[in-house]
């Protein structure tokens, strides 16, 4: 276990990504939200390559307040890896993972804290209401978390994101994970330890637009059923099993009609509508088949999954949290 003060510190880790519009009102909140819950020291502000001016208006706003911590990305790297990055540099004993744009309402992060101090590892936020999405959205998302659930072994909470509060045990087995595309939520319930959920609705943005559209929510679902189950794969063989069957059936049909009735067949448009039909269904499975190669091919290469351009204080803290300032990647973790 890492040494720590262990007078029950809390982290605040919030993944930035142009978040210029909000970052104001986000500091002010959580500087009045820590004058009434003393035990928030420290605040991990990771800049996952934003490209407006998110990491300079971070340093201006933070400057000379107490415990505030901005981590930037090289680059983009996505949600889940800002969030992984963030819990790697955690110091206190536990941390409370909260979006930027007041989603997820400081008030809850109180009641979080108040759920650790009864023994809980993990606090996971269910979404009672969702502000601020379409019916369309909030659909599939219901559906999504009650599929996962059914496909995978995990035994993931329906209807939570990765708003929640860690305990410093959870923090650590996490960092043994090494998957190159982390799914948070996944993950932390994987591990296990003593975990409860809170209710609470969710707000709508504050300011700014969602840095989640279709096509990256969409990323993030396949990636939560691929790193969690292999039944695609196996669902795969046996539909194919099942077609080829089928087909074998549909043969011997065919000779029997030729052969008894001497009819031969017609309808040469049912004939192309049934070819084209399995090579949808072909190329459907060798996709199936490929993400896995994919994400096989992604661990091989163990690259590091992120890289960390700088790291900056907010000042009045020159104690054990310097332990990890400068660049690098986590690679250099050992
Ligand atoms: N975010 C990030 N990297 C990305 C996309 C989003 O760090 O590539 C951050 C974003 O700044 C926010 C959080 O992740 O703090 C959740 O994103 P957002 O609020 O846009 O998602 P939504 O709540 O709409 O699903
Ligand atoms: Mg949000």
């Amino acid at each position: 276990m890492e040494a720590g003060p262990t007078d029950n510190t809390v982290t605040l880790v919030i993944p930035l990504f142009n978040e210029e519009e909000v970052l104001p009102s986000l500091i002010d909140e959580i500087q009045s939200f820590r004058a009434r819950r003393p035990e928030i020291t420290d605040v991990i502000l990771i800049d996952d390559g934003s490209t407006d001016a998110t990491a300079r208006q971070a340093r201006d706003l933070t400057d000379g307040l107490p415990g505030f911590m901005l981590v930037r990305f090289s680059r983009n790297f996505g949600h889940q890896l800002a969030v992984t990055a963030g819990l790697h540099m955690v110091r206190t004993d536990a941390a409370v993972i909260l979006d930027a744009d007041l989603q997820d309402p400081l008030e809850v992060v109180g009641r979080m804290i108040d759920k650790w101090r009864e023994g809980y590892d993990v606090v996971y936020g269910v979404r009672r209401v969702r502000g601020g999405v379409t019916l369309l959205e909030r659909l599939t998302a219901r559906l999504y978390y009650r599929f996962f659930k059914r496909f995978t072994d995990v035994d993931a909470p329906l209807d939570a994101g990765d708003f929640r509060l860690v305990s410093r045990s959870v923090m650590d087995a996490y960092a043994k994970l090494n998957e190159q595309q982390p799914y948070v939520r996944g993950l932390v319930s994987w591990l296990g330890f003593n975990q409860v959920g809170i209710e609470y609705d969710r707000q709508s943005r504050a300011a700014g637009r969602s840095k989640y559209p279709w096509r990256r929510r969409m990323q993030l679902a396949l990636d939560g059923i691929a790193s969690f189950s292999g039944k695609p794969l196996r669902y795969a063989v046996r539909i194919g099993i099942a077609v080829s069957a089928l087909s074998a059936v549909g043969l011997i049909w065919v000779v029997l009609v030729k052969y008894a009735f001497g009819t031969a067949i017609t309808g040469w448009s049912s004939l192309i509508f049934v070819a084209f039909f399995f090579g949808g269904l072909q190329l459907f499975f060798l996709g199936v088949v490929g993400s896995y190669v994919a994400r096989v091919y992604d661990e091989v290469k163990g690259r590091p999954r992120y890289i960390i351009r700088d790291t900056w204080r907010s000042g009045r803290r020159g104690d054990h949290r310097s332990a990890e300032t400068g660049s690098g990647s986590e690679k250099l973790r050992g």
